[in-house]
């Protein structure tokens, strides 16, 4: 590969990433690169994965074949000012920010520059993450290539047409969140049932990743499997129909609603 990765803001997206790639023998620790503006984070991640840390942005740039910037949203125009006189020629810049449109950050760097757009998600840390990659022109097969074996290093990818990366915010980047608030929930309704605490999140988390895989593995539609496991009379009906009179689909469907509409205002 002989490829430098670099990451410019080393947070919990990058240090998800990071993990990925370096537990995966994708390249050597050695090259990959993570800058950060303070130097708590760098320090533990450098001792945790043996990868170069610096708190100058511009070595990122001017080393690395691929350039990760991994900074929040409303820093976009700042650090791409800063570094995009110093990137590499041929070098592709990976943005995994919420709502950053690739037309916009071509003007920001104002020259012709090879941009890919990702969303990935935190489940990246176990290895199951969910990434959705777009790419400009200039991006070749090669390249593409390469950014996919990169993200498969930490779960699934699927490259998507750009329009589509607000939806997958929605469905994928923030949704491990309200997945969490249902383990939660279901676990809370364990406990006052009297199961202990720490089961009760075993059993709901188990009980969600089993039915995750349900779908990937099986491919059978959703709505078919919970007909499936809703006997006529039984106990999973009784809940199902209390979900649907409690709102629960609709509730999700606007939680989605108004993320994507939140990603869709944030540049
Ligand atoms: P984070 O706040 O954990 O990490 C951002 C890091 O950038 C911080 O460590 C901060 O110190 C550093 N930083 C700030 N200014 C900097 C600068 N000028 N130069 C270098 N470093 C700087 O945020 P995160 O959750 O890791 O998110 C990073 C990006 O990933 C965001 O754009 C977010 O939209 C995207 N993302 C996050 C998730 C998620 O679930 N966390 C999912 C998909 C995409």
């Amino acid at each position: 590969m002989n490829k430098k990765i670099g990451f410019i803001g080393c947070g919990n997206m990058a240090r998800a990433m990071i993990s990925g790639i370096v537990h995966s023998k994708f390249i050597e620790p050695s090259t990959i690169y993570a800058s950060n503006s303070s130097s708590g984070k760098l320090n533990q991640i450098r001792d945790d994965f043996c990868i170069c840390t610096t708190d100058d942005n511009l070595k990122i740039a001017k080393e690395c074949d691929v350039v990760v910037l991994s900074v929040k949203p409303h820093l976009y125009g700042k650090v791409i000012d800063q570094i995009k006189d110093f990137i590499k020629e041929e070098a592709i810049v990976v943005m995994i920010a919420a709502g950053q449109k690739i037309e916009d950050n071509e003007k920001r760097f104002n020259r012709k520059i090879k941009l890919v757009r990702a969303m990935p998600n935190t489940p990246a840390l176990v290895n199951e993450g969910m990434t959705a990659i777009s790419v400009n022109t200039l991006v070749t097969d090669e390249d593409k290539r390469f950014i996919q074996s990169m993200f498969e290093c930490f779960g699934k990818i699927e490259f998507v047409e750009e329009r589509l990366m607000d939806a997958v915010t929605g469905v994928s980047g923030s949704s491990p969140a309200y997945t969490y608030m249902f383990i939660e929930a279901l676990a809370d309704g364990a406990v006052l049932h009297g199961m202990p605490r720490k089961q009760a999140y075993t059993f709901a988390a188990q009980a969600v990743l089993g039915a995750a895989k349900m779908i990937l593995e099986t491919g059978t539609h959703p709505g078919a499997l919970k007909d499936a496991v809703s006997s006529p009379g039984g106990t999973t009906i009784e809940a199902v129909a209390s979900l649907e009179k409690s709102g629960f689909r609709s509730a999700v469907i606007e939680a989605v609603i108004a993320c994507v509409e939140k990603s869709k205002n944030m540049n």
